[in-house]
């Protein structure tokens, strides 16, 4: 029987448990590092949403991989992700953001996706009451949804231990070590331990430039604030109907939860903060941006709201690839807004790098850890 490399995966969140359980079902001994408990940073507020509609082909590919993978792994595993498959609705109401969703329409279609253009009446079937006279642009994808992100991530993980992935709860990596000519040799621990591995993969999410400081690799993966709320039950609609809801020129989200919603939204003001309080005047803009669009949900009392914060990189895409520095070392970080919609693919983009040096199924030569040459200091929030 051949030995199995060891990989050692840092972070425990849904990009390090997808890794995990696709470097173990290609072969490879892995153990996963995590600071805290699984899913406990990013992952744990994301809001759960997949969609398809992005700005880039690599990103919409991501998504629509991502979707594969989740029924893939529930068909062979026979787990629940718990996924509802809701759809997604983009909406323009300006000139600016009608000719970005124009100008994606037909690359999205070339790959396959199914996406869809509704006039006012068939928005407003799938999402009853939603103001529709000032929409310029409102595009549908049927096969998205969302679902609970610490869920799908604990879920993975504990797949990936039954398969004999190790977890290392409680345990932050201090360094990386290499051999003495530019291959890696394992991490070291906070408490001192040493552990060896040929293979290390960084998915520290917002510890990403920490990690790269290890390597002297500028990873400019830094947080950027999204407040989110739940509301009170509405009575009439039934939450659980309606798609996902995005008006990006109002910094507008929206999703079912329980019998109510989950709103969120950002504030431009913020962008520079790093700190988790929430901006309660913010839902007095909120109220007043959804009286505009959708007046039956304006109403709903607020009933608990939270900062999260993104791993974004300054150009809004993740870094997924080799190490420019340290033979063995891949990155999966800066994954933004879209982390947990692109974890399951980005789990099996980084396996195929890691084992052939490319991944058939996107190039991801956009994505690579090389694009960046310097990373910001003290945002590190890992
Ligand atoms: C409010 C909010 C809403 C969002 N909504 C969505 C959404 O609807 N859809 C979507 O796709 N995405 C969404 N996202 C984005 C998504 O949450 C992230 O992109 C995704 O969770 C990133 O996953 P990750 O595994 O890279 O990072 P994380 O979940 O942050 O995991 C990284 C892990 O690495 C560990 N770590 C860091 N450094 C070290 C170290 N040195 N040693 C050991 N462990 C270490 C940390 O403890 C952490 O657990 C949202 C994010 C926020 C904040």
């Amino acid at each position: 029987m051949t030995q199995r490399i060891p990989v050692i995966v840092i972070g425990g969140g849904i990009v390090g448990a997808s890794c995990a359980l696709h470097l173990n079902r290609s072969g490879y001994e892995v153990t996963v590092v995590e600071a805290g408990t699984v899913g406990h940073r990013a992952t744990r507020l994301a809001a759960g949403a997949f969609r398809s509609q992005f700005a880039h082909p690599e990103e919409t590919l991501l998504t629509m991989r991502s979707h594969e993978i989740r029924d893939e792994i529930q068909a062979r595993s026979g787990v629940d992700f718990g996924f509802r498959r809701v759809g997604f609705v983009l909406l323009a109401s300006d000139e600016a953001a009608a000719a970005e969703l124009n100008a994606r329409r037909g690359f999205q279609s070339d790959l396959g996706l199914d996406i869809r253009d509704l006039d006012g009446a068939e928005l407003r079937a799938l999402v009853p009451g939603i103001a529709t006279d000032d929409l310029l642009a409102t595009r549908f994808t049927p096969a998205d949804g969302y679902a609970r992100p610490q869920h799908v991530t604990r879920l993975l993980m504990q797949l990936a231990v039954d398969e004999g992935v190790v977890l290392r709860e409680e345990a932050s990596v201090v360094d990386i070590e290499s051999d003495g000519i530019g291959q890696a040799s394992g991490v070291a621990l906070a408490d001192g331990e040493r552990l060896g591995a040929e293979i290390v993969v960084n998915a520290s999410g917002l510890g990403a430039a920490t990690v790269g400081r290890m390597l002297g690799t500028a990873l400019p993966v830094g947080p950027r604030r999204q407040h989110q709320f739940f509301t009170g039950e509405s009575a009439g609609i039934e939450p659980s109907k309606v798609p996902n809801v995005m008006e990006r020129s109002r910094r507008l989200y929206l999703r079912g939860e329980g019998g109510g919603f989950l709103l969120s939204t950002s504030s431009a003001d913020e962008d520079h903060r790093t700190d988790t309080d929430v901006t309660w005047p913010l839902t007095d803009s909120l109220r007043a941006t959804l009286g505009h669009r959708w007046p039956a949900v304006a109403d709903l009392p607020i009933t608990d709201g939270w900062v999260g914060c993104y791993p974004i990189t300054p150009d809004d895409r993740a870094i997924v690839g080799a190490d420019p520095h340290m033979a063995g070392v891949f990155h999966a970080v800066g994954l933004g807004g879209h982390g947990f919609m692109h974890g399951l693919s980005t789990g099996e983009a980084v396996t195929a790098v890691v084992s052939t040096g490319s991944w058939g199924t996107i190039d991801l030569s956009p994505l690579r850890p090389d694009r960046f040459t310097s990373a910001p200091s003290g945002t590190d929030v890992a």
